[in-house]
């Protein structure tokens, strides 16, 4: 039986054994990727999860007299790969390394865990999104509120903010953070599996305060904005324990800390970014989705950026008005925009790069795509200087960070091989030593590479062939029809079946030049490599700044090429509360269609004259469609992005709503009536006079009846309360609730049109005032390919509602009580078939030859099938 407990009686460990233990104890509840020459191996219970999660096999290995352990290894080089998927499977990695020289030292050589490997705190290129960030994010609640920061330590995005308790779920759903910390004991508030729990001490006020102060060298929180704001300081504070504790000591890509206001951005809520599809589109999240539309983006900083905008409209017209007048230039400027974005396209993802530098993981040829795109800067920077006012206030952080360039351009060779060391990452010049060097090498191997030619000559034999290998190193081979002339200072190193090898003392002698020289080359090689890195590092936020501006300039050409090429116009934007657009225009749907075939339409609402639009219509006929393209028009414009419409103006919104009843929204599948309460209850909690409220078909999730009260009732509410009254577009099937602006004056009602010829009913798309006055909801089943007979007999009991229903013509708007409907309606049905043939047989009876036998016999005849037709 294998023996695991590690101090049983009668075993006894090695000292790798050992140090294992003692390295593995430090880091329980992570999966220890020990470095053992070529390999990284696991143990024990680490064995087994490995072997199984990575499916490699699982073997054992003697560690001490009597004891074998389990043991699964990966070989060092492809640890990427097999480190993204434990981590995709939710696993933390400590990866331990040799920190001594297996050459040099002579017993144990020394390990260390140099980097705790956990999702928010990747760094491999292998498990990055290009386009998405990947947050780290700590969050501590309290009575007043919370604490929320975050970071990418890949991007060195480091901010920290303090937000109302209701806005965290709001702030981690924009930010999807890959990892979120939060102090042991408040998991209870997230959802299970989504948090690491750290010690509340990761949290305490003052040693964040000190954290934050050492990491950045500063003596107050001033510069950070956060003084004062404990909270923001705890979060932040948890983030650089963890990376201190994950990343040991390599904390250095955190550059900078930004406090932020959450005041700063429109707050959108999960299912208002769904309805309106910003990344996602369709029932599976696999459609176009506004995202698709406007991202003409050409760097991978660029694209995660855009994403933030989309996901943070602004509240500040100033801000909106900044950028717009940067993507109108860049609209007009047509030959500008077009170098701009060519330019950008061979950029690398310096945000990535330079913290791959920082964190010495990056490869020679990354320092030249770094130059590359650094020396592609001045230019952007001139055009960004034609626009003058409009982009002034990108000009400024486009640092063509001259340094750096020079220092890769002197410093690394212009199309470096893989990895340094071997004496091709190095330019010549740079290094005396490192020239003569390659020179003794180049010498020795020249000499080395004529010695065949020459021995051939002195000892006569044709076939001599110089070789190497790794175990002889170099040698002469000789076939064995001529060993009888090799010379006597020969050495017999190996024999083959055809041939043997031998060495000379002076091929050995070359053969060490160049392994010597190849050791000190691969030394030396490596240790300027690592200085040129140190030195670009210091230069980092330099080139942080320019990535960040490049970022922008970035999103700003790709709004400009979208405006451009899908004809979208600048709106203007006040702080009046109207919204007035002409000839809008769906962004989604609209690309969908065939050019052209998207029906524009008009929406001017405002808070004193129409707050409220009822927009009846049947199924189909384009309701849903036009009043999210309302909310995505106000969402583009508050980004600064131009909107497709021919002109729109629009009073600035502090947050848009939508709600989506529920047999629209199949997506979510386990969503119920009480979720579409919830979630329409939340909005009369939280909408402002500034608002705009979004509705489409709410009620639908329970019977007719019901359904129609409530969306009656929630209507009027966002109508009549002082807190609300704010603009809301009500999307509605059930024609019945036009009554709404009979009773509520700033209601107005519109419809689809539609056109009706010849029995034929066509859908215009035309948003046009007044209330539709029938549902055409049998013409839609018809549609829809229903069998005849059904939509024929839909239409007579259609006929029959509209006749019983109370004189009004609205009985569901406030119905009295409800109306057994359904039992006349069928006793009718059936009465059709069999009782017509009863009346034919009534009708067929010749009275005056019968006898009253007969009339008797034919009463309980007619009686027996009248009975039939009601049981
Ligand atoms: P409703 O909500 O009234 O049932 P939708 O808004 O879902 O209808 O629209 C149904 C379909 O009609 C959409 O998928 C789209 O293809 C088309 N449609 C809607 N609005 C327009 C428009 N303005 N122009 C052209 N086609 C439209
Ligand atoms: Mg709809």
């Amino acid at each position: 039986m294998r023996r695991r407990n590690a101090s049983a009686p009668g075993t006894e460990e090695t000292p790798l054994r050992r140090q294992y233990l003692e390295v593995k104890s430090r880091f329980p509840d992570a999966v220890v990727l020990f470095r053992l020459g070529d390999f990284y191996e696991t143990f024990d219970e680490d064995a087994r999860v490995v072997s199984e999660a990575l499916e490699i096999v699982l073997t054992s290995r003697e560690m001490g007299k009597g004891q074998r352990v389990p043991m699964a290894g990966i070989p060092h080089h492809a640890l990427d790969g097999y480190l993204a998927r434990l981590i995709r499977q939710g696993h933390r990695v400590a990866i331990c390394e040799q920190t001594s020289d297996p050459a040099t030292s002579p017993g144990l050589v020394d390990r260390e865990v140099v980097r705790v490997v956990t999702p928010g705190t990747v760094v491999e290129p292998a498990l990055l999104e290009g386009n998405a960030p990947n947050y780290l994010a700590a969050v501590i609640l309290d009575g007043q509120g919370a604490g929320l920061a975050y970071a990418d330590i890949t991007t060195s995005t480091y901010a920290t903010a303090h937000l109302l308790l209701e806005q965290v779920p709001l702030e981690l759903e924009r930010l999807a953070p890959a990892e979120t910390l939060v102090p042991r004991g408040q998991n209870a508030f997230f959802r299970p599996g989504t948090t690491t729990d750290m010690e509340p001490s990761a949290f305490d006020l003052e040693l964040a305060t000190e954290r934050i102060l050492r990491h950045f060298g500063t003596a107050t929180l001033e510069p950070f904005g956060c003084q004062g704001v404990p909270l923001a300081v705890q979060a932040a504070g948890a983030i650089l324990a963890y990376l201190e504790e994950t990343q040991r000591g390599a904390v250095g890509q955190l550059a900078s800390l930004h406090t932020y206001s959450a005041a700063r951005f429109m707050a959108l809520d999960p299912q208002t970014r769904r309805n309106l599809e910003l990344f996602q589109g369709g029932r599976f999240g696999a459609g176009p989705s506004l995202l698709g539309v406007l991202d003409f983006a050409q760097t991978p900083m660029g694209g995660r950026l855009l994403r933030e905008w989309l996901g943070q409209p602004l509240l500040n017209v100033d801000d909106i008005r900044r950028r717009q007048d940067a993507v109108e230039w860049l609209v007009r400027s047509a030959a500008q925009r077009e170098e701009t974005r060519r330019s950008l396209r061979t950029m690398a993802d310096l945000e990535r790069l330079v913290n791959r530098i920082r964190g010495s993981a990056a490869q020679p040829r990354e320092l030249q795509a770094l130059r590359r795109t650094l020396e592609a800067v001045p230019r952007i920077r001139e055009l960004v200087g034609e626009a003058e006012a409009s982009l002034a206030w990108l000009r400024d952080g486009l640092h063509p960070c001259t340094e750096v360039v020079e220092l890769v351009a002197n410093a690394i060779v212009d199309e470096p091989t893989v990895g340094a060391g071997n004496g091709e990452t190095i330019r010549a010049g740079l290094s005396p030593e490192l020239d003569e060097l390659r020179e003794a090498r180049r010498d020795a191997r020249t000499y080395v590479a004529g010695l065949e030619a020459e021995e051939r000559t002195s000892t006569g034999i044709p076939s001599l062939k110089v070789g190497y290998n790794r175990v002889f190193g170099y040698y002469l081979e000789v076939t064995r029809p001529h060993l009888s002339r090799v010379p006597t200072h020969y050495v017999r190193r190996q024999t083959l079946v055809n041939a043997e090898r031998f060495i000379t003392p002076e091929l050995k002698e070359y053969e060490s030049r160049i392994l010597n020289a190849q050791e000190r080359i691969a030394e030396l090689e490596s240790a300027l490599f690592q200085r040129v890195c140190r030195q670009i590092a210091e230069s980092s936020g330099l080139v942080l700044e320019a990535a960040g501006a490049l970022a922008q300039v970035d999103v700003l050409a790709a709004l400009a090429e979208a405006a451009f090429r899908n004809d979208y116009t600048r709106p203007i934007v006040d702080e009046s509360d109207s919204l007035e657009i002409q000839d809008g225009r769906h962004p989604i749907v609209e690309r969908a269609l065939p050019t052209g075939s998207f029906v524009p339409n008009e929406t001017t609402l405002s808070n004193e004259d129409c707050s409220v639009m009822v927009l009846t219509g049947p199924n189909m006929a384009g309701k849903s469609t036009y009043i999210r393209q309302v909310a995505l028009i106000v969402l583009m414009a508050q980004i600064g992005s131009f909107v497709p419409a021919s002109s729109a103006r629009i009073g600035l919104v502090d947050r848009i709503f939508t709600r989506v009843g529920l047999q629209d929204d199949l997506a979510t599948g386990q969503s119920t009536f009480m979720v579409e309460m919830v979630e329409t209850a939340s909005i009369l909690h939280h909408a402002t006079r500034r608002s705009l409220v979004v509705l489409d078909e709410i009620g639908r999730g329970t019977s007719t009846y019901d359904g129609l009260a409530i969306a009656h009732a929630v209507a009027e509410f966002i109508h009549n309360h002082p807190r609300l009254g704010c603009k809301t577009l009500f999307a509605t099937h059930y024609h019945e609730l036009a009554d709404l602006a009979t009773s509520l004056p700033r209601a107005c009602n519109y419809n689809v049109a539609v056109s009706e010829e010849e029995g034929n009913v066509v859908f215009l798309r035309h948003i046009i005032p007044g209330a539709a006055d029938r549902s055409y909801g049998v013409h839609v089943a018809q549609i829809a390919g229903l069998p005849n007979p059904v939509v024929t007999r839909a239409t007579e009991l259609l006929a029959y509602f509209e006749a019983h229903a109370a004189p009004s013509g609205v009985p569901a708007a406030a119905p009295p009580a409800r109306r057994p409907i359904t039992p006349p309606a069928l006793q009718l049905g059936l009465f059709n078939e069999v009782g017509d043939a009863l009346l034919r047989r009534l009708e067929s009876l010749d009275i005056s030859s019968m006898t009253p036998l007969d009339a008797l016999n034919a009463l309980h005849d007619l009686q027996q099938r009248a009975k039939e037709l009601d049981p």
